[in-house]
């Protein structure tokens, strides 16, 4: 019991861990409580270096709506079957005083200057999507 105690207490510990200055671990995990794999884990160190740039940038607070999802979690929530939020490269995100739309504009201006790493960029009516898939992905899922 006790080692299942120091157990709990040591991933409450991971999950506080501080990524970069503005995020930490406990922001990119899976809705449903899964355990993130280690090589998810990698994925969700760089993603949060691109994330804090783009924060960096506002100078505004970046709220993470989804990051990793486990693929349980992906199939409940109706997610795409390659989802990049599977291998924890990709983030929804919204930013205080900021519309979706101009968050989306940012990060496409931050591609260009290579400040940010190339990926998907996806415009949704409350959220923005952005993922480091490694080539241009845009689209546009507003009603
Ligand atoms: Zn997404």
């Amino acid at each position: 019991m006790q080692e299942k105690n120091q157990l709990e207490l040591k991933e409450e510990k991971r999950k506080m861990t501080k990524l970069t200055k503005n995020f930490n671990l406990s922001e990119f995990e899976s809705k449903d409580g899964s355990k993130m794999p280690e090589d998810v884990l990698e994925n969700v160190k760089v993603h949060a270096y691109n994330l804090q740039t783009i924060r960096d940038f506002c100078n505004a607070t970046v709220t993470i709506n989804s990051a990793y999802r486990s693929p349980t979690h992906n199939k409940n929530i109706g997610g795409a079957s390659k989802s990049q939020h599977l291998t924890g490269n990709a983030t929804d995100i919204t930013v205080k005083g900021f519309s979706p739309d101009q968050v989306a504009d940012i990060i496409e201006g931050l591609i260009r200057i290579d400040a940010i790493e190339e990926g998907g960029v996806g415009r949704y009516n409350t959220f923005t999507h952005y993922d480091r898939r490694g080539y241009k992905a845009r689209w546009d899922n507003r009603s």
